[in-house]
């Protein structure tokens, strides 16, 4: 039994702590940021034109919900590594387009992490394209369809134990998966994949074996992508993530039908994507979601094949929109240009992270 001064002691200490931590704390401590690239190279006219809002109906519904930023730029090399490192880094990247060299500037995800002494549980990048094992240095990077590889070995190798009735049908679907959005070169078995936390990994791998079999088994990539999203929200309730989608960059193959579906798809997974930033206790009220394309596509079919690839460098690749959702985000439409470096420098004052970016936080979002 605690003496009247010890008790009064400890009530002292507690008020005292809880006055500290409020005061310690600046009003953002908890607020949590979502990056999620509409990625694998979409132009305006699939998208925000008048022609293209038809394939993007959830993001044409959230738009007024919103702030929509009409001009928003990449001046940066045109491939995706370099893209989506730019807008992590707040400086343009020109590194190795494969992702075998990390960025060449420190990213959000290592800035907040060192100055705020967050654990590695909070900071996660969740990546469809297989060369970013490396975009985000001392962050969680999960490269979906490498853990699907893993977690069907499983199944496969397994397969009694965990009651896997139909183990050819879960190698024919991997297949479909990895056979997607690859740029012809077919699937690679990165190092950075087996980097995750074994915990974590075998968490993961066990919900993908549970999602294989239960009824929202993945078709794509990118659906892949977005159901580990959702499970690292609801396991780790990360304050920082990046969301990778990249089903569209399909289009390489020429198809401009597996292209357009590819775009309704990501509609559809960001629009489900916000569902759960609504719906999760964790993120409702204090996450601000900002959705961009990484690059566009050629304009010009005759100058070069149109939507197949991204490397004329003309206002079709790089200039593109930002949508950006929920909390301190201003409702409206800003018609003058922002630019992918501002992101990561965004993120930063959000998340309350000292950063050395070439662009600027952005007014309508701080
Ligand atoms: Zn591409």
């Amino acid at each position: 039994m605690l003496s009247k001064r010890q008790f009064l002691q400890a009530a002292g200490l507690t008020v005292a702590n809880q006055l500290g931590a409020i005061a310690a704390q600046p009003s953002d401590a908890k607020r949590k940021v979502i990056i999620v690239t509409f990625g694998g190279g979409v132009r305006y006219a699939e998208t925000f034109s008048k022609d293209g809002l038809r394939n993007i109906p959830r993001l044409a519904e959230l738009q007024p919900a919103g702030h929509f930023f009409r001009d928003c730029r990449n001046l940066g090399v045109l491939s995706h590594f370099n893209s989506t490192a730019s807008i992590l880094t707040g400086q343009w990247q020109r590194v190795d387009d494969f992702g075998f060299q990390p960025p060449a500037s420190p990213t959000i995800f290592e800035s907040f992490r060192s100055q705020r002494r967050v654990s590695p549980a909070e900071t996660w990048a969740i990546c469809t394209n297989k060369s970013f094992a490396s975009i985000a240095p001392n962050t969680n990077v999960v490269l979906p369809k490498q853990l699907l590889l893993e977690a069907v070995k499983d199944v496969v190798s397994k397969g009694g134990e965990l009651g896997v009735a139909d183990r050819s049908n879960v190698q024919r679907r991997l297949e479909t998966i990895l056979q997607e959005g690859c740029e012809g070169v077919g699937w690679t078995i990165f190092k950075g994949g087996r980097q995750l936390d074994k915990k974590v990994r075998d968490t993961l791998t066990h919900a993908l074996v549970e999602y294989i079999h239960g009824p929202e088994a993945p078709t794509s990539g990118d659906e892949l992508t977005f159901f580990i999203t959702r499970e690292v929200m609801r396991e780790f309730a990360p304050q920082l993530i990046l969301v990778n989608f990249w089903d569209m960059d399909v289009a390489h193959w020429g198809s401009y039908s597996l292209y357009l579906q590819a775009v309704t798809r990501t509609d559809r997974l960001v629009g489900m994507l916000w569902d759960e930033v609504r719906e999760n206790s964790a993120y409702k009220d204090k996450t601000t979601v900002l959705v961009l394309p990484e690059l566009g596509r050629d304009g010009d079919i005759n100058a070069a094949n149109g939507f197949l690839n991204h490397r004329s460098g003309d206002a079709s690749c790089r200039n593109m929109w930002m949508l950006a959702l929920g909390a301190g985000v201003d409702k409206g439409e800003t018609e003058g240009p922002i630019a992918h470096v501002d992101i990561a420098a965004t993120a930063a004052k959000l998340l309350g992270v000292k950063f050395d970016a070439a662009g600027k936080p952005i007014p309508e979002i701080v």
